[in-house]
């Protein structure tokens, strides 16, 4: 896949220079202003940004302190390209985290070796990030990466007013798995329904992570209660499917999970219109992603109390009055025509 270089300059004719230099390296998108320089970024995060140092409006040190500020976008490498060539200059550029700098007047080949030198680097630690969010043992996603991607998803829930869900699963007596077939059998388990999870949560923006031992949960964006519910059912009858020997279960003679679903739509009591203010955006009146992640854990202890091998749902809001747990509904048949 081509890198995506983002190229910020107030002069047309310097865009016009650069973007013929570094035409064959990656596809160019250009910006003349600071605001578009920004907007385009956060449309479509770039690997690379070139940018000019001296503009009107905003100034190119204030474009790379946004992009610093922005979660999305922090990682983006900045090079200035700049006509200052004074060390204390550029001092202050590294300081804000710029990755590099270019003169001008610009040179072909300088220019061509610091971008790709720059998007080498990128790469590795695109690399690097993704690896340390991947759980070893199953290939899903890690605690690690599901606490950031809950957070980020929270808060644009919250921002557009979407519904959001979490399922916590966790596996039927496992620890009379591990003693009946070994630890061994145990890792072979947990990947098989690792994956049996990922088969089951299809749309692109699902996440199934390994929350820790024989504990997995599924983050479900933009999914009402009704959808979560039919998640949960899935998972249940995915795992089934499985078929996996388990003679020493209380629940069934093949391993099986338990589902706990956590809701927040507007059937929630405590439901809270969305909010573009960034700092309100983080709240869903006075509840935190923590809590659904709570309430997906106190339905799956229920799911366990009442006999495991099934799903039972809790909304948010009764996150501390546990009472308000039921059953997850099936979802209706299909009936032939
Ligand atoms: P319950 O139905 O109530 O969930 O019973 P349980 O035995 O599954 O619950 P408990 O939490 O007591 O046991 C979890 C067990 O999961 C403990 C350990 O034997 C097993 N386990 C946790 N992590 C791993 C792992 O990485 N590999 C293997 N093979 N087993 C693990
Ligand atoms: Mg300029
Ligand atoms: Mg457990
Ligand atoms: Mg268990």
């Amino acid at each position: 896949m081509s890198d995506n270089i983002l190229l910020v300059d107030d002069d047309p004719s310097a865009i016009r220079l650069l973007s013929h230099m570094l035409a064959d390296v990656g596809n160019l998108r250009f910006a003349t202003s600071g605001e578009d320089a920004l907007r385009l970024a956060r449309e479509s995060a770039p690997d690379l940004v070139l940018l000019d140092a001296e503009m009107p409006g905003m100034s190119g040190f204030q474009i790379l302190e946004a992009l610093k500020a922005d979660p999305g976008l922090e990682d983006v490498p900045v090079i200035f390209v700049t006509s200052h060539s004074e060390p204390e200059f550029e001092l202050s550029g590294f300081e804000l985290g710029a990755a590099d700098f270019i003169a001008k007047p610009v040179s072909a080949p300088l220019v061509v070796a610091r971008v790709k030198t720059q998007l080498r680097v990128k790469r590795i630690a695109d690399e690097l990030r993704r690896i340390a969010t991947i759980d070893v043992l199953t290939g899903v996603t890690n605690r690690r990466g599901f606490d950031d991607a809950l957070a980020h998803e929270w808060r644009r829930a919250r921002r557009a007013g979407d519904p959001l869900a979490v399922l916590m699963i966790d596996v039927d007596h496992f620890k009379s798995f591990n003693d009946h077939y070994g630890h061994p059998a145990g890792d072979v388990c947990l990947r098989a329904v690792a994956q049996a999870l990922a088969s089951t949560s299809l749309r692109p923006a699902d996440l199934v992570a390994r929350y820790g031992g024989e504990e997995f949960v599924v983050l479900l964006p933009q999914t009402p209660r009704l959808g979560a519910e039919h998640v949960a059912h899935s998972i249940l009858a995915a795992v089934q499917a499985l078929t996996i020997r388990h003679d020493a279960s209380s629940a069934a003679c093949h391993v099986t999970v338990s589902v706990g679903v956590a809701c927040y739509d507007d059937a929630s009591e405590c439901w809270a219109e969305p909010s573009a203010d960034s700092r309100a955006a983080g709240l869903g009146r006075g509840h935190s992603p923590l809590d659904l992640v709570r309430a997906a854990d106190k339905a799956m202890y229920c799911a366990k109390r009442a006999g495991r091998a099934r799903a039972m749902l809790l909304d948010i809001c009764d996150v501390d009055a546990p009472q308000g747990v039921r059953d997850a509904r099936r979802p209706p048949r299909l009936v032939p025509v």
